[in-house]
């Protein structure tokens, strides 16, 4: 009789976990055909953000269309439109600035002390510079051109802001500076303000550029960004600059 009941007790134990099994299956599979069901609205959404359907559209039925780059931790590295980085590119010698910002940012090394020589020699004309945005990730670019999108249209996002993987910023060798003139914000005005003269004419010196200089959209693919710094080296940055070159120009006749 014990053992009748013990034998009794497992069946029911075994049946009450097959049943537990298939109960977890039907709401796997119900859950599973919720979110394909919604798929379609998410996809339609995504559309919106270019940046994903051109990328893959691009690499399979456009040849002219954009190339990842060969070695993306050269300090002469080209990114735009049709040079990109791979998503998972992160540079591996990134370090945190101790410099005055809007944010807490982060930049290669081999670019941290020369911005920090070009804040040093501002200061000493009395003019204070701020970080506001070095290094970006992938992802952090794709949330910004998708908000930048959304907010202006594509044909105006395209012009101030980058793909993901075709920014700069992904380098780690770009930087957004600003200044209390402007309000640490990014306008094209900052191009005219004391800060801004004074890093068109001193930047190469610490191995800066202008990425895009005014009236160079046609070659660039941006819109004048007084404010945003490519580290290039002394060498490279001068000769762009005593030549008045963007650098893909100077890419080209180097
Ligand atoms: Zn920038």
């Amino acid at each position: 009789m014990h053992i009748q009941n013990k034998k009794r007790f497992y069946l029911m134990m075994g049946l009450l976990g097959v049943l537990i099994i298939l109960l977890g299956l039907s709401i796997y599979m119900i859950w599973n055909a919720i979110s394909s069901s919604n798929a379609p609205v998410q996809t339609t959404s995504d559309a919106a953000n270019p940046a994903a359907t051109n990328s893959t559209q691009g690499n399979r039925t456009d040849t002219t269309a954009s190339q990842v780059i060969a070695d993306p931790n050269d300090t002469l590295v080209l990114v735009n439109k049709t040079t990109n980085l791979d998503e998972d590119y992160l540079p591996s010698d990134l370090v945190w600035l101790d410099l005055p910002g809007v944010r807490e940012t982060q930049l290669r090394k081999e670019a941290a002390a020369p911005l920090e020589d070009l804040f040093d020699a501002a200061e000493l004309k009395n003019l204070s510079l701020y970080c506001c945005s070095g290094y970006r990730s992938y992802q952090t670019q794709k949330e910004l051109y998708s908000e930048n999108v959304k907010s202006y249209g594509q044909k105006e996002a395209d012009l101030v802001s980058a793909k993901p993987g075709q920014s700069e910023h992904q380098t780690g060798l770009a930087m957004d500076v600003t200044a209390e003139s402007v309000n640490f914000d990014l306008l094209e005005s900052f191009g005219q303000t004391a800060e801004g003269e004074f890093i068109k004419n001193n930047a190469h010196q610490y191995g800066f550029i202008i990425r895009y200089p005014e009236d160079k959209t046609a070659i660039t693919g941006y819109a004048y960004e007084p404010w945003h710094l490519r580290y290039v080296g002394k060498d490279v940055a001068e000769e762009i600059f005593k030549n008045n070159l963007t650098f893909e120009e100077y890419l080209k006749t180097s």
